[in-house]
């Protein structure tokens, strides 16, 4: 049957500014690296993409290795796109990336002119679409003129290929030089995409500052941990779950007793603050005064919906902060 949008979409969902630009991101957004590629039904994928779009996710997150196999994700987001979101296309915000190696030979990788615009040629063919609302450069690479990289983003924007251009796992004073250039060339970035949860704190020592200064957003990747952050693993690994999954990016290995110790820790206080916590661990983000969106994954409904109703309970104290640093850190 074909997809008719919720009536009520827009109620719930909060909508910030990215840095000093006119787009507003919502406060969740929905990353499409695992679970949209061809080993998931795609029943699934496309009943993820409603849920999320009838909670008031208006981005979708997505790169031209998504998978598995890479380029799969952009494939079955096109087909869900044209079959149940072509009514809703400037409603939504679609980012893809390119960044990491996508096909063979020495012009499928990094950041040169030469495969960042065959990429998005490539991603705009997968997904049907004639833009995209963010186009990001994946990576940084150390042996391209960083000239020639923004270089490049510059003239898909130009082309109208891409609306908006952002850089992720860029560090500080790397991502404050692409800024200046970016700049010049009257192409602001819009925002930033690093890894940041209360596993991974590394933006808070510069990336962060410098963003504030620069007027550049932020959105946060893996803002779980992967899925560490939630209830997921405190009894063991489901067989459904990420870690069970011979994931390369989340083994059981990296459960670790010290980690799961503060997963434990951090778990006692959100139920003292009488919520999940997957759902303090979103909060705990968004509390960093640059962050526009938390980029989250998921596998089932159920997980959308935790997200969504964080909102509700979005502040901390002093001292809870001061205990999860404690944990942290
Ligand atoms: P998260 O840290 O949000 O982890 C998501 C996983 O956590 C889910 O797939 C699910 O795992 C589990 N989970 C989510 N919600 C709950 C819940 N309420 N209760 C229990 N478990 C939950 O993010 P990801 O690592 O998936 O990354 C999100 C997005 O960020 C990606 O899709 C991508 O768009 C982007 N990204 C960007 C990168 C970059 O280099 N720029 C790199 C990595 C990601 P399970 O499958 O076990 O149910």
């Amino acid at each position: 049957m074909s997809y008719l949008a919720r009536h009520e979409r827009y109620q719930t969902m909060q909508y910030q500014r990215t840095g000093r630009s006119g787009l507003k991101l919502p406060t969740i957004s929905l990353g499409l690296w695992h679970n949209f590629g061809d080993t998931t039904l795609i029943d699934n994928s496309r009943t993820l993409l409603r849920h999320a779009f009838d909670r008031g996710i208006t981005h979708f997150d997505l790169a031209n290795n998504y998978g598995p196999p890479p380029g799969s994700a952009e494939e079955n987001f096109g087909r869900i796109l044209r079959e149940d979101f072509r009514p809703y296309r400037d409603e939504l915000i679609i980012s893809t990336k390119a960044g990491y190696t996508m096909w063979e030979g020495p012009y499928g990788d990094w950041g040169s002119r030469k495969y960042l615009i065959a990429s998005l040629d490539q991603s705009l063919h997968r997904m049907g679409l004639d833009y995209v609302d963010i186009f990001y450069h994946h990576r940084p690479d150390p042996e391209t003129p960083l000239e020639e990289t923004m270089g490049a983003l510059n003239q898909l924007v130009r082309q109208g290929k891409a609306l908006y251009i952002g850089l992720s796992n860029y560090r500080p004073e790397r991502a404050a030089e692409a800024f200046a250039l970016l700049r010049e060339m009257g192409t602001p970035c819009l925002i930033h995409q690093p890894k940041f949860s209360m596993l991974e704190r590394t933006p808070e020592q510069g990336l962060l500052q410098v963003l504030q200064q620069e007027g550049v957003g932020c959105i946060a990747f893996s803002p779980l941990a992967g899925g560490i952050l939630t209830d997921r693993y405190l009894n063991g690994i489901p067989h459904d779950s990420r870690a069970a999954s011979g994931s390369r990016f989340l083994s059981q290995e990296a459960l670790t007793q010290d980690k799961m110790t503060k997963v434990r820790r951090l778990n006692a206080l959100a139920e003292k603050r009488k919520q999940k916590l997957s759902q303090m661990a979103l909060a705990w983000v968004l509390n960093h005064a640059q962050i526009t969106s938390v980029l989250i994954g998921a596998s089932k409904t159920a997980q959308i919906d935790d997200a969504v109703s964080m909102l509700t309970n979005r502040d901390f104290t002093h001292d809870e902060l001061a205990l999860i640093d404690e944990i942290t850190t």
